[in-house]
């Protein structure tokens, strides 16, 4: 690799901890160590930077601070979400939960789980685009559902989903939205008020906070069962004592994403068409996956015909490019991506495709690096399979 820097392109997989994050961090690990429900000064210090913290992340969605409550991280706040609003709403009678065919493992298998415990399941297929038509969403729901979850941007493609509109169908019928936004928070502007929704997921490592902390924005009013039980903590919502050094950190890292989000997004837009452009422009046989708008500005998704993804990105990471094959969960098990599986892409397309997803330390001479190395690193895996290049 020589001196050549080694280029990380996989920011949707997670991101760096921002050095103002981390610092901000530090003494939350040393001598602000108080536990926040204590009631002498140790406590009450760490309370106030959690109330701080939880103002940060409530600002980042338009949302009121009392409505935040800080879980582990992405997975733990779909799984509130859905457990929690299954479980309380089973007394009436509501026993059925939609979601799209395109959500994240989190959302989806934890969908399934409860499909597997008696309650009905409807998940809902998207179009060739990687996008879900209101009207599918529509057509699925009845005044037996639950939940509908329908995340705000696909993590493998980028593509925005129709949030608002499935959010006020789902009322039409007495049902509750979730939606995951881990995949939007920092990336595009979110007022919960405006999507509608009834509660809200996010994760902090997707925006240059801290892994193993994240937070559920729960409209107040929603019935929810919570799935941890102890404790009072987090209004009753998440018992356990709160991680006070991750929260911090998020808080901060929601604040800095909050201020930067208008300007890194025209950054990571042209970069990401300077990549994509290359990339079609330079290697025959690519086509972009999903719908290029609209999109999350960092994420491209794109099909290298006759070419399995898993050597593409081990041949890549060879020459100091660290890509993905979509769902960072789903990549080493040479699974085909269920993503663009449900937008009803060839065997071929879903095992052939790579995720480039592009973040603050993105420059143009690191996408220009890829675009060169890529059309030689493909011609050579190419030369050994004997399938002619179709596009
Ligand atoms: N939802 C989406 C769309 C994601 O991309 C991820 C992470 O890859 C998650 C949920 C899970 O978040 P976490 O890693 O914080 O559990």
């Amino acid at each position: 690799m020589g001196s050549l820097r080694t280029i990380y392109l996989d920011y949707n997989a997670t991101t760096p901890l921002d050095a103002g994050v981390r610092d901000a961090m530090i003494p939350f690990l040393s001598s602000v160590f108080g536990n926040p429900s204590s009631v002498h000064y140790f406590g009450q210090r760490a309370k106030a930077a959690l109330d701080e913290a939880r103002g940060a992340v409530a600002a980042l969605l338009d949302a009121d601070p009392s409505e935040i409550v800080f879980t582990s991280g992405g997975t733990e706040s779909a799984n509130m979400a859905i457990r929690g609003v299954a479980d309380a709403l089973a007394p009436t009678g509501r026993r059925h939960l939609v979601a799209t065919a395109i959500e994240h493992e989190a959302v989806l298998n934890t969908v399934k789980a409860l499909g597997k415990r008696g309650w009905s399941t409807s998940i809902v297929a998207v179009d060739q685009t990687g996008v879900v038509a209101p009207s599918a969403m529509a057509a699925a729901v009845t005044d037996q559902t639950a939940l509908v979850s329908t995340m705000h941007a696909n993590n493998e493609i980028g593509t925005i989903q129709p949030v608002a509109a499935i959010a006020a169908i789902a009322k039409g019928v007495g049902a509750l939205t979730h939606t995951d936004a881990v995949q939007t928070a920092g990336k595009l502007p979110i007022a919960v008020k405006t999507l509608g929704v009834d509660l809200l997921s996010i994760s902090a490592h997707k925006f240059y906070g801290p892994k193993g902390v994240g937070a559920i924005w729960i409209r107040r009013g929603v019935r929810l069962t919570p799935i941890l039980t102890g404790g009072k903590h987090e209004r009753s919502r998440r018992a356990g004592t709160e991680n006070v050094v991750g929260i911090i950190g998020m808080g901060v890292a929601a604040t800095l994403a909050a201020r930067h989000l208008e300007a890194a997004t025209a950054r990571l837009a042209t970069l990401r068409d300077r990549l994509e452009e290359g990339v079609l422009r330079s290697v025959t046989g690519t086509i972009v996956n999903g719908a290029p708008s609209p999109r999350v500005a960092n994420t491209s998704n794109i099909s290298f015909d006759r070419v399995e993804a898993e050597s593409l990105l081990i041949a890549l990471d060879l020459q100091g490019i660290a890509v993905s094959t979509g769902s960072a969960c789903s990549s080493g098990t040479l699974e085909p991506s269920h993503v663009l599986r449900a937008m009803g892409l060839s065997a071929h397309r879903t095992q052939n495709s790579i995720r480039f997803s592009l973040g603050s330390a993105t420059t143009a001479e690191d996408v220009d690096r890829v675009i060169g190395v890529l059309p030689s690193v493909v011609e050579k895996l190419r030369g050994l399979t004997r399938v002619p290049v179709r596009a």
